[in-house]
């Protein structure tokens, strides 16, 4: 496969552009080699700058979950820049995003708008901490809030992927505040909370990880936690930036019946424009500013054209829940389809999956937690990931990522992807 003209602009890139990226993972470290520059995408499609076709299981990290280029988005979005691109001041469709968002999640009573994910986990637990009083915060092992500073410690994907999983530059009186627990370990949660008594702010996680790969909430762990935190009046928080409007038109918290008291979202919110938000229990919401003491705002929060994507692509799911028995259907297909092809081969890896997410984990080990994730062979994640992408197919460069399907993926894409899995596994254990 031709890549020279990436090549070429990945070399130049990095002469002005630390790595060469704007996002650490874009730059294929985790598997070696250079990253295809995107040129354009359309359906289940996207064209690199040397015009390879490859079919898509990033999808933006999850955004177009109905493709790319759908046609009602570009739409409205084109509709809306008539009327110039931002005012700081309010605007009609930020009211319909907020009242839409409050009927589709089920424990959110009021919302407020961001920019990404980062500024919606980063402002939930200020306003977490603000309404409790307390300091410190619970995370998970290899959950991934975005790159706020609270936040990376032990922190999924792209830390993992470099292995400096607490960054230069956080403060030991940050790091100090934040603690760690295994994923699916409900007594260490417990075992946290005893030895913090009464200091515990916020519990944060993601209630299905992707930022490890696809790890799905063992048996009774998310009701663990809710009971946990209502004993001890913290403020439990789902994540729910990537999972949100993906694993049903209310997240996770609909398909597993456990309302958290705030939920963090982005990703698939802004239609792929940049977008966040936060929202929860009105009780806790109301002492966001001016309303309340916890300030928070944004120049460009809530900002119209941005909205015009949301407000357009939630609607749509809103209004389609075929949309999700689809992708349901899509990912039961693909995933039937990578274990016959491993039965045939004679292989025993783990594929984790629920809905339209799933990560093939290279270890013959359940992936149930951080240290069971990384029991997989990387190098021949490695060796995988570029057989894949020579057969065109586009997938995220790192074994602790999950993969996001859309809609825009056919019965004919599903069996290329599974076919072209099988020649990868033959060709990479040789
Ligand atoms: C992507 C992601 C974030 C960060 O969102 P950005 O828009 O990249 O800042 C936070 N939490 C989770 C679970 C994510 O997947």
């Amino acid at each position: 496969m031709n890549i020279s003209t990436s090549q070429a602009l990945f070399e130049k890139a990095q002469n002005f552009i630390p790595g060469g990226v704007n996002s650490p993972v874009r730059a294929f470290r985790a598997v070696g080699g250079s990253p295809v520059f995107i040129k354009s995408a359309k359906g289940p499609y996207v064209y690199d700058e040397d015009d390879n076709e490859y079919i898509e299981l990033i999808n933006s990290w999850g955004p177009m979950i109905l493709g790319h280029g759908h046609e009602l988005i570009q739409k409205a979005v084109s509709d809306a820049i008539q009327h110039s691109f931002s005012f700081g001041a309010p605007t009609r469709r930020e009211v319909e995003i907020a009242e839409l968002i409050t009927s589709m999640v089920p424990s959110i009573e009021k919302v407020r708008m961001v920019n990404s994910g980062t500024e919606a986990t980063m402002s939930a637990i200020r306003v977490a901490r603000g309404f409790t009083g307390r300091d410190k915060i619970i995370k998970f092992e290899g959950c991934y809030h975005g790159h706020g500073d609270s936040f990376l410690i032990a922190a999924g994907s792209g830390a993992v992927t470099f292995g400096t999983p607490d960054s230069p530059g956080v403060t030991k009186g940050v790091a100090n505040d934040t603690l760690t627990a295994p994923y699916n370990d409900l007594d260490a949660v417990q075992k946290l909370v005893d030895a913090n008594k009464g200091q515990i702010a916020a519990l944060i996680l993601e209630p299905v990880v992707g930022n490890m790969g696809c790890v799905l909430p063992a048996e009774g762990f998310l009701e663990g936690l809710r009971r946990i935190c209502d004993e001890e009046g913290i403020v439990f928080i789902f994540d729910e930036v990537m999972t949100g409007f993906r694993l049903s038109k209310g997240g996770a918290q609909e398909r597993f019946g456990i309302k958290p008291d705030l939920t963090t979202l982005g990703k698939i919110i802004g239609g792929g424009m940049p977008v966040g938000a936060y929202g929860g229990k009105a009780e806790i919401m109301n002492w966001v500013s001016p309303l309340g003491p916890v300030y928070q705002a944004g120049t460009l929060s809530g900002n119209p054209i941005a909205m015009a994507a949301g407000l357009t692509m939630l609607s749509y799911l809103n209004e389609h829940p075929e949309v999700y028995s689809q992708l349901e259907l899509s990912g039961h297909k693909l995933v039937n389809g990578f274990k016959n092809s491993m039965k045939k081969l004679g292989l025993d890896y783990t594929i984790n999956s629920i809905g339209s997410m799933y990560t093939l984990f290279f270890t013959d080990q359940q992936v149930t937690d951080f240290p069971s994730a990384k029991s997989s062979n990387l190098p021949l994640f490695g060796k995988y990931f570029h057989a894949m992408l020579d057969r065109g197919i586009y997938m995220g460069p790192s074994q602790f990522e999950s993969m996001f399907l859309s809609t825009a993926l056919e019965d004919s894409h599903i069996e290329r992807i599974i076919q072209a899995n099988e020649d990868s596994l033959k060709e990479v254990i040789g």
